[in-house]
């Protein structure tokens, strides 16, 4: 089995009295802003003026251009949308990338697919916690934490693997536990996972689902609660006991169905897809639609994203959510579909 480090097993001086750059404060730049001062470390944020700009003013931190913040900083964190990163990079954060600075992502995306190539003399490492950044933050005020993978792309002071390690503790990573990976493996179980499991695979089964019910006739709430809303439930018993929990919860009638059903509908052919992505990630095909895609304002990701807002499972959830407060409240739930 992998080593699993907690946070006994992590040292933080070498991250003491550095000061670190957090670029950007959205869903992850807030969170590990912070846990980070609330861990005692002296954060500066850069950002460019905007929404997050005054909310980082708001929340009490000193906030400056990305190009003055990574110039003062040891250490400059980039959280940044992925596909905004490279510009961002060259132009505003490069100029103070100084000797024997840290540069660290949260997704090894861009250094993996070479979209930003550092110089040779800086540390450059990844802390990515696998989770939300309203997680990452709640998590960490209720004195718990997201896991999180650490990786190191390069070693210059001989330090970068032990400044990761501390920083994954600063944010509360290591108290759900912390693994060490490769920006390789990251970056490619991270866009399989949220491609064929999380998000793409699981919004596909949900929508095919309530298309093969109200087709049939059935009425477009039960369809949706069938199919949608329930997938919490059983999905939090599977988060906390595993499949077996999960099937000891639901009748047997629905464990007989999951045991001779599911495997019909996600079967073989369906493996066989799942290695085509996998393919298209690992030799770069994926990386480069996306790239092109934003290159040309994205074109088809508008129309899909156009298009999916109105797919009837939508429109009736809007209306049966309205009587449902309590689902919707939950940011970091929506944010979780948003952005895994
Ligand atoms: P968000 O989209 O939530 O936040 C992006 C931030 O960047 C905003 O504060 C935005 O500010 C700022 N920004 C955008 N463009 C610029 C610019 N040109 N100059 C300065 N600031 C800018 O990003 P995420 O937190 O989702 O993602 C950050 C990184 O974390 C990514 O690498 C992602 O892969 C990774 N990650 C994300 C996870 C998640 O669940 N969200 C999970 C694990 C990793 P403004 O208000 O001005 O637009
Ligand atoms: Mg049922
Ligand atoms: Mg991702």
């Amino acid at each position: 089995m992998a080593k699993v480090y907690y946070d006994h097993d992590i040292q933080e001086e070498v991250l003491r009295g550095k000061k670190v750059a957090i670029v950007g404060y959205g869903s992850q730049g807030h969170a590990h802003a912070q846990n980070l001062r609330d861990s005692g470390y002296d954060v500066v944020i850069g950002l460019r003026e905007g929404n997050s700009w005054n909310q980082a003013v708001q929340d009490g931190f000193q906030v400056k251009s990305v190009k003055e913040a990574s110039e003062e900083a040891d250490l400059i964190m980039v959280l940044l949308p992925d596909e905004k990163q490279t510009k961002v990079y060259n132009e505003e954060i490069k100029p103070g990338l100084y000797p024997g600075k840290a540069l660290v992502f949260a997704h090894g995306f861009n250094i993996h697919f070479h979209q930003i190539v550092p110089p040779e003399n800086v540390d450059v490492f990844l802390v990515a916690p696998k989770g939300p950044g309203h997680l990452v933050r709640r998590t960490y005020t209720e004195n718990a934490g997201v896991p999180a993978l650490i990786a190191v792309h390069q070693d210059v002071t001989g330090d970068a693997r032990d400044l990761a390690f501390a920083y994954a503790k600063a944010i509360g990573g290591s108290r759900a536990g912390v693994l060490e990976t490769t920006f390789k493996e990251e970056t490619e179980t991270d866009l399989f996972g949220e491609q064929a499991v999380l998000c793409g695979g699981l919004t596909s089964l949900v929508k095919a689902g309530f298309e093969t019910l109200t087709e049939a006739g059935y009425q477009p709430e039960v369809a949706y609660f069938e199919c949608l809303h329930e997938m919490k439930l059983i999905v939090d018993l599977m988060y906390e006991d595993g499949l077996k929990g999960m099937r000891y919860s639901i009748s047997d009638t629905a464990q007989w169905g999951d045991f001779v059903s599911g495997p019909r509908v996600v079967n073989e052919e369906t493996k066989e897809r799942m290695k085509e992505l996998l393919k298209e990630i690992q030799t770069g095909q994926f990386a480069k639609a996306w790239i092109l895609e934003n290159q040309a304002n994205r074109p088809v990701f508008n129309a899909i994203n156009e298009s999916e807002k109105q797919h009837p499972i939508e429109v009736v959830g809007e209306e049966l959510r309205k009587l449902m407060p309590f689902v919707s409240s939950k940011k970091e739930q929506k944010e979780a579909v948003a952005n895994a």
